[in-house]
C-alpha cells in the first residue's frame, strides 16, 4: 500500500477550529510551465493508457488550482497534539452517529464480515473518521487538484501517478466528471481512497456491477473491508487495548517494536484497572502518543492495517477508539489515563458552545456551526487576552471554562 498521509476532509473542516488552517497565500503559477508540464505528461509512459479523447475532454482546457499548494505542506496529524486530534474525531456525536450507522447497515456489514473477515464496528470506525459516515467527502475537482500537484510543488512524481489513475477512472466511465470530487490531495468518496487505491482495491458491494465509492454505501463499506484485508487484517484479533504503565516506566516503546504479551506483562504493564493483560494479541507494540505520562496502548497487527489507511498513528488510534465505542467494547470517550495537558481539546459540540458564548459577547463570527474560522480565531484571541491566557487563537477547554464562568 502506498502510504501518503491525506488530510481528511472531515478533519480539514475541523482544523480551522484549531487555528491551523492554511494561511499562506496561494502562489501565482506560471502558465507556460503548466502547459509544458502537461505536454510532457501526455507523452510520458504513465499516461500511455489515457486516450486522446479522454485527454481532450478532461485535460486540454484544464486550469491549475494554486490553492492546493499551501495545503501540501501541512500535515496536521503530525503537528497537532494527540488530544486535540482525538477530541475532534472521536466525540459523543460521532459515536452516536456511528452506532446509528452500525444499526442501519448491520445486514450489509455482516455480509462484508463473512466475505472479508473484518468486524462491522471496525469498518464503521474507518467510515466515520474518513468521511463522517459519507457526509464530508471533499468538493474539489480531482483532475484539477491532481493535475496541479503533478506540475507544481513537492511530490510531483507521486501525484502524477494519481493523476493518471484519476483519468483512467474517468475513461472507464466510473463517475461523471462533475461528481468526481474529493479532498485537495485527491482522496475521494466515502472511503477517501486515492485514485490508484480505487483501481486496485475498490469492490462492488451492492452487486450492480459498478464500484461506486461516492454514492453506494455497500460499495464503500466493502471496499474499506477489502482494503483492511489486503493490508493483513487478522480476523478476530482486536486492534489492541489501553494499558497502564508501571510507575517510572523507562522501557521500550513504539508501534513497530513488537513483543509478546508475556514480555509486556513481565515489564509490569497491566490493564488500566490493574488486571493482567489479556492474551488476545499474538504480539504488540507499545504506543505512547504523548509520552509515558499520557494514555498508553498495546497495539497489534490490526492497528497497523488502520495505520496503513493514512500513515498516522493518531489517525489509526482515532479509528480504533471509535470502533470500540461503536461496537460496545468501550463506553467512555475519555481514555482511562488522561492526556498530559491542563488544556484538552474541544469536541465539535463544545466548539459550537464556544462559538455561542463568543456571539453572546458581541463577536461577529457568523453562525455557531462548530467549525471555527478566521473571525472566530480573532475573537478567541481577544477573549484570551482578557483572561491573561496566551493569545494563540486555539479553542481549548480553558477558554471554554473561562467563558462559561463569566
Ligand atoms: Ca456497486
Amino acid at each position: 500500500m502506498k502510504l501518503f498521509n491525506r488530510t481528511l476532509p472531515a478533519l480539514a473542516a475541523c482544523l480551522m477550529a484549531l487555528g491551523v488552517q492554511a494561511q499562506d497565500a496561494p502562489p501565482t503559477l506560471d502558465a507556460s510551465q503548466w502547459r509544458s508540464c502537461l505536454a510532457g505528461l501526455r507523452n510520458s509512459a504513465a499516461f500511455s493508457s489515457i486516450s486522446n479523447a479522454t485527454w481532450q475532454q478532461h485535460v486540454a482546457q484544464l486550469e491549475p488550482d494554486p490553492t492546493v499548494l499551501p495545503l501540501l505542506n501541512r500535515q496536521p496529524e503530525f503537528t497537532m497534539p494527540a488530544w486535540d486530534y482525538l477530541a475532534m474525531l472521536v466525540d459523543k456525536e460521532r459515536v452516536a452517529d456511528g452506532q446509528a450507522a452500525h444499526q442501519k447497515w448491520l445486514s450489509t456489514l455482516k455480509q462484508i464480515q463473512q466475505r472479508y473477515g473484518v468486524e462491522p464496528a471496525v469498518v464503521v470506525g474507518v467510515w466515520g473518521v474518513e468521511s463522517n459516515f459519507g457526509k464530508i467527502t471533499g468538493g474539489r475537482l480531482l483532475v484539477q487538484s491532481l493535475g496541479t500537484l503533478s506540475c507544481f510543488g513537492r511530490r510531483q512524481s507521486y501525484f502524477r501517478g494519481e493523476f493518471a489513475s484519476a483519468l483512467r477512472i474517468l475513461q472507464e466511465g466510473n463517475f461523471a466528471p462533475e461528481k468526481f470530487t474529493g479532498s485537495w490531495a485527491g482522496a475521494f468518496g466515502q472511503t477517501q481512497f486515492m485514485p490508484s487505491t480505487f483501481l486496485r482495491i475498490a469492490v462492488d458491494g451492492d452487486g450492480d456491477g459498478k464500484r461506486d465509492l461516492i454514492d453506494s454505501v455497500p460499495d464503500a463499506l466493502a471496499s474499506t473491508a477489502n482494503f483492511l484485508r489486503r493490508s493483513g487484517y487478522v480476523t478476530g484479533e482486536p486492534w489492541g487495548y489501553e494499558v497502564k504503565l508501571p510507575a517510572g516506566y523507562a522501557g521500550t516503546s513504539g508501534r513497530k517494536n513488537r513483543r509478546s504479551i508475556e514480555a509486556w506483562a513481565a515489564q509490569g504493564l497491566t490493564l488500566p484497572g490493574g488486571q493482567p493483560l489479556p492474551r488476545t494479541l499474538r504480539n504488540a507494540g507499545l504506543l505512547l502518543p504523548s509520552g509515558t505520562k499520557g494514555p498508553a496502548f498495546l497495539v497489534g497487527k490490526n492497528f497497523d492495517t488502520l495505520y496503513s489507511y493514512n500513515a498516522s498513528e493518531n489517525y489509526a488510534l482515532a479509528i480504533a477508539h471509535l470502533s470500540d465505542l461503536v461496537g460496545g467494547k468501550n463506553s467512555s470517550v475519555a481514555f482511562a489515563t488522561p492526556w498530559p495537558t491542563d488544556d484538552p481539546g474541544l469536541s465539535r459540540a463544545e466548539n459550537r458552545e464556544l462559538q455561542t458564548l463568543l456571539l453572546a459577547r458581541g463577536h461577529d463570527i457568523g453562525v455557531a456551526d462548530g467549525l471555527i474560522g478566521a473571525k472566530t480565531r480573532e475573537a478567541i484571541k481577544v477573549e484570551q487576552g482578557k483572561f491573561n491566557m496566551p493569545t494563540n487563537g486555539r479553542a481549548g477547554q480553558k477558554l471554554l471554562r473561562a467563558l462559561r464562568g463569566r
